[in-house]
């Protein structure tokens, strides 16, 4: 039988009031409740509540890792600096990571990541490729010195992850991996009543995905999404833009003077067309120094990591060096640029035949200035962010936007690590291959934040079944012994089915115990009062409805053995788990 929780005796520190310094809902709630504290900026205490719901959430991590076969080490938090010169990351990992020095003077850091030590295990120990594929995971303190670390748990500097590695001895067996884990981080977060979304990392260029995030949909995310009801979803910065620019039609080109008329918004004004029918031009240089200038819808942006696809090494042009071109910013155009100019525009272009652009003369635009006959293009390419509206990759559709919380991504890393570090194995024939990788990271400390960052009202947390830190809180409202005595006995009953119980046993009025009881946010609260012993009835109340019901002392017995069965296998979290008491 499960420990009961006596909040008589619970290190449990609620707040009335919402502490300055936290802006969005998780983090405040979790410092009110008495789940965390801070230490520093960045760095937190768990309180028993929180790190009771940690270590559910790292039971779940713990269940999914072992059910795919990766075993469980633990490895040093304090990494010696040789290892990460061999890697090439002593220098580029730069100011995030942790260095010291021991009174020897080796360096060290406190591990942001474990690529570098685990290479560096396996190379030493695995020398067959019959000995592969090798599933390995830890679940440990990591440590990064944000440059911004906010919002609590969810950007620290120190903040728990499970991280694995896996190493193969073909392509075919990373993909297997990484497939199994990818399900079993979808069912992660299903088990933590995550609404989420696996998105592709980056767009695949080599072919097949080598890296997908979940992101657990929040407000205060700070990933940009978009997605589609086919099932579909990206990086909006990752996502390939592909959108309908409207139309502008005109017979033949003409020149239009447009006093005072800069950006695209006053240009769309001034013609009263939609944004989406004008086209920006931006200007800029690559790598070698020559001029570019990339055309795009007026209703979009130019994504940089695209434009750099294009354009290696694009930069934009300063306000001198488009004097120097001759260019005019605010009114530049396709048609009359300086013969050098590379012309790159957006393959959504491609079907605008005639283009209301730039003159390249100040206050005036072109309307009308026909794809190929009055200017050409050099290439087209895929510049754009995707927004939401623009149409799905994959059916079409118009795609959602939304903003997302990552908690865990999945990697191919191909040789990348194995080959630096020289981390070999002998393949059949005998011969010295580099171990092919994949690593595999979960914030678990973050997904608890992103938890509480969707479950939650302005009364407090509303925890998922699965992770709370007990299902269930029995609340006395007197400290009359019968009360007491009954509140207690219901507690015991409900602890020897298998709950998860706490019971409030403190000296304290009714509106206190109600008021924690919402804000640490058990999931059913069994409100046990005078007049109701007096009667053989409690009052039940959901926290995630705040739905209540008064029912027998038997009746309430019979449905939670009769809930207790399916605390077995609970989809979604157990967020439904006591609906039943309610219909
Ligand atoms: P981010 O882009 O948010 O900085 P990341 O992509 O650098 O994260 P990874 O290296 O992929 O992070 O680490 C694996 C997981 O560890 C992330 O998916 C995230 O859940 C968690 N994580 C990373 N940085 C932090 C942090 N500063 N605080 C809490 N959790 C973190
Ligand atoms: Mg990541």
């Amino acid at each position: 039988m499960a420990e009961i929780l006596h909040l008589s005796k619970l290190y449990m520190p609620t707040l009335k009031e919402d502490p300055a310094d936290a802006e969005i809902a998780s983090h405040k709630l979790l410092l009110r409740s008495g789940m965390i504290r801070k230490t520093a900026s960045g760095v937190y205490t768990f309180l028993p509540l929180g790190f009771r719901v940690l270590k559910k959430i790292e039971r779940i991590v713990r269940e999914e890792m072992d059910g795919i076969g990766s075993q469980e080490i633990m490895m040093p938090a304090l990494q010696p600096s040789e290892l990460w010169h061999e890697s090439g990351r002593w220098n580029d990992y730069g100011p995030e990571l942790m260095r010291l020095t021991d009174r020897h003077d080796h360096g060290f850091c406190l591990g942001p990541t474990h690529e570098e030590l685990i290479t560096a295990l396996v190379r030493d120990e695995l020398r067959s490729y019959k000995q592969l594929p090798v599933s390995l995971y830890q679940i440990q303190v990591k440590f990064r010195d944000e440059i911004r670390p906010r919002f609590g748990l969810l950007r620290s500097r120190e903040f728990i992850m499970k991280d694995a590695y896996s190493f193969h001895d073909s392509q075919e067996s990373l993909q297997q991996t990484y497939d199994d884990m990818s399900g079993a981080y979808g069912r992660i977060c299903d088990r933590c009543a995550l609404e989420w979304r696996a998105v592709e990392a980056d767009s695949g260029q080599i072919g097949g995905s080598v890296s997908i995030e979940f992101m657990a949909l929040a407000e205060s995310g700070e990933a940009e999404l978009v997605h589609c009801a086919c099932g579909y979803a990206a990086d909006a910065e990752a996502a390939e833009c592909i959108c309908r620019p409207a139309v502008h039609k005109v017979d033949a080109m003409e020149k239009i003077a447009t006093p005072g008329v800069h950006t695209i918004d006053e240009l769309a004004e001034f013609l009263s067309i939609p944004a989406s029918a004008t086209v920006k031009a931006l200007s800029g240089k690559g790598a070698d120094g020559e001029l570019v200038v990339f055309f795009i819808p007026g209703d979009h942006e130019l994504n940089d990591i695209k434009a750099d696809r294009a354009v290696p090494g694009f930069a934009f042009l300063t306000d001198e060096e488009m004097e120097s071109f001759g260019l005019h910013k605010g009114s530049m155009g396709p048609v009359g640029l300086p013969e050098e100019a590379r012309v790159v525009a957006d393959r959504n272009l491609k079907g605008v035949p005639a283009w209301v652009v730039g003159a390249n003369e100040d206050g005036f635009h072109y309307v009308g200035a026909q794809l190929g006959v009055d200017f050409q293009v050099d290439e087209w390419a895929d510049l754009c962010i995707a927004v939401p509206g623009d149409s799905c990759p994959e059916c079409h559709c118009a795609l959602e936007g939304a903003r997302g919380i990552e908690v865990s991504q999945v990697f191919q890393l191909g040789d990348k690590y194995s080959r630096t570090m020289d981390a070999t194995y002998l393949d059949k024939d005998g011969k010295e291959q580099y171990f092919i990788m994949g690593c595999y990271g979960v914030g678990v400390s973050r997904t608890l934040a992103a938890i509480v960052e969707q479950h939650n009202d302005d009364d407090g947390i509303i925890w998922p079944p699965s992770v709370a830190p007990a299902q269930v809180c029995v609340l006395p409202l007197s400290s009359d012994d019968t009360v007491m005595n009954a509140a207690t006995g219901i507690a015991d009953k409900l602890a020897k089915m298998g709950f998860e119980v706490a019971i409030d046993d403190r000296d304290e009025r009714a509106g206190v115990k109600f008021a924690d009881a919402d804000l640490v946010g058990w999931p059913l609260q069994v409100i046990v009062g005078k007049r109701g012993v007096a009667e053989g009835k409690v009052e039940l109340k959901r926290r995630r409805t705040g739905e209540r019901r008064e029912m027998s002392f038997d009746y309430m017995e019979e449905m939670m053995s009769f809930v207790n069965r399916q605390m077995r296998n609970m989809p979604q979290g157990g967020t439904n788990l006591f609906a039943s008491f309610f219909e």
